[in-house]
């Protein structure tokens, strides 16, 4: 899968590309993401993207012209599945959009900055739209990693066992049962006693109690959207 983000801030991703599963999926060759800095699509002598809004108001916009320009550029090149645009008035990233993104072969990721981007990149290039959760910030860097994360790790190969990413919460509408590992004891906590049996249908039968407990508990939504 080929990610392309448009950022003006592209540094803000090294660290999450050099670890854990995005790094592994992109030396295992399932991953092939390309950074593009804004600024370099400008076409005016001082290198801006940004403007004042019309109208008024405080904070500056994000100018259609590069955002054109690089994405035509990329189009140029390959066809892409999705254009995505990350913004807090979107739908909300949920584990269905993450399997059905993980599927494409092909998307950009435009992040916005500052107050937002002129709603005309929103209206004609841009062919989907994310935030991921209700509160702002400062541009869409972070909501990039954090959708390239949940859809990298669902991409079949890039976990070493593959049933680990089935078994996660929201994968089966339900959230994911308690886990433990060794010591069996410490400082007198213990490990539900079924994990350390033998008798594995059990312990499956323990497992799905917890998980549509702790749903039910914990986001009982999950459970009246099945019903
Ligand atoms: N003025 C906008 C917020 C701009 S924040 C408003 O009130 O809706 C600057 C940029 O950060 C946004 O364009 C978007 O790309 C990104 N961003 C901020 N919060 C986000 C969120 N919750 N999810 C996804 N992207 C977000």
């Amino acid at each position: 899968m080929r990610i392309d983000i448009i950022s003006l801030f592209p540094e803000m991703f090294a660290g999450f590309l050099e670890s854990s599963i995005p790094l592994r999926a992109r030396k295992k060759g399932f991953l092939d993401l390309q950074l593009h800095n804004l600024r370099d699509y400008s076409t005016n002598r001082y290198k801006s993207v940004d403007d004042y809004p019309y109208g008024g108001g405080a904070g500056m916009v994000i100018s259609i012209e590069p955002v054109d320009n690089c994405i035509s550029a990329l189009k140029a090149e390959r066809d892409y599945d999705e254009v995505i645009f990350t913004s807090p008035d979107a739908p909300v990233l949920d584990q269905p959009t993450a399997n059905t993104l993980s599927l494409c072969r092909n998307i950009i990721i435009l992040c916005g900055h500052y107050k937002g981007v002129d709603e005309r990149i929103r209206e004609h290039l841009v062919t989907r739209e994310i935030s991921i959760g209700d509160y702002v910030l400062s541009g869409g860097e972070l909501a990039a990693a954090v959708i390239t994360d949940a859809v990298v790790r669902l991409i079949p190969g890039v976990l070493n066992d593959e049933t680990s990413a089935l078994s996660d919460s929201f994968q089966n509408g339900l959230l994911s049962p308690p886990v433990y590992t060794r010591p069996p004891e410490y400082k007198g906590w213990k490990v539900p006693e079924v994990l350390l049996g033998g008798n594995d249908r059990l312990k499956e039968q323990w497992r799905y109690e917890q998980a549509l407990a702790r749903t039910r508990e914990r986001r009982p939504s999950l459970l009246d959207d099945k019903a």
